[in-house]
């Protein structure tokens, strides 16, 4: 193996920020661990995390312990992170409180086991800074509320995800989210995300699904 590939064998995120939220203190310790361990490269990553490379897998794990938080992800699939941008609170164009929902979010669907990977970003208006159509949960604000869309796809097999709630409330949101991942766990193949689930499943059987709780 060259020493390129080395180097990319050896690419870590760390251990949050959630929703791309950093403090001062947050920075520093991450400024601090990167000197002391000689990390030669740094990124902020598409998700709003810090990524690391070109370091040993022993410092990897070392960094992780410092940081308080275990080696590597939880889990091999499901949800990682929610991407949120900045929302009312932050931004002049905001209509609702992204970050508030990430939280919610976070909170009822995080550490549930699903098919596979599974990305969420909520944008704060019909801007969509979070690319919400592109993601398989994708929520984006409105003066009405949230929208939600599901089946989306940025990816190397992209797809414009189909909405499937409007004019929402924080609660209402939520619920149809989680009903959405209850349709993508019991519809989806192992490793299959909801954009190829949605390509070969007729839009009409998710939203029986979404009125009724099953098909
Ligand atoms: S999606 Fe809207 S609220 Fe969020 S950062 Fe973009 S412009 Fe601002």
């Amino acid at each position: 193996m060259n020493d390129r590939k080395k180097e990319q064998k050896t690419y870590n995120v760390l251990p949050g920020p959630k929703m791309g939220l950093v403090t001062p203190e947050y920075l520093e310790q991450v400024a601090e661990l990167a000197r002391r361990h000689q990390v030669p490269f740094l990124k902020l990553t598409g998700a709003q995390r810090i990524a690391i490379a070109g370091h040993q897998p022993e410092t990897a794990a070392e960094i992780w312990r410092e940081m308080g938080q275990p080696a590597g992800p939880r889990k091999p699939v499901g949800i990682h992170y929610i991407q949120a941008c900045p929302g009312e609170k932050w931004c002049k164009f905001g209509r609702q409180d992204t970050l508030a929902l990430g939280g919610k979010i976070e909170k009822t669907l995080m550490e549930l086991d699903l098919p596979a990977k599974t990305k969420v970003g909520i944008s704060g208006c019909q801007f969509n800074c979070c690319e919400s159509y592109l993601r398989d949960l994708g929520i984006f604000g409105t003066t009405k509320g949230w929208s939600l869309i599901f089946g989306g796809n940025g990816g190397g097999a992209p797809r414009i995800g189909d909405v499937v709630g409007e004019g929402l409330d924080d609660d209402q949101v939520v619920a149809l989210a989680r009903r959405c991942i209850d349709f993508f766990r019991e519809k989806a193949r192992k490793m299959e995300r909801t954009g190829r689930l949605m390509r070969r499943t007729p839009l009409a059987e998710l939203q029986d699904y979404l009125k009724t709780g099953s098909t």
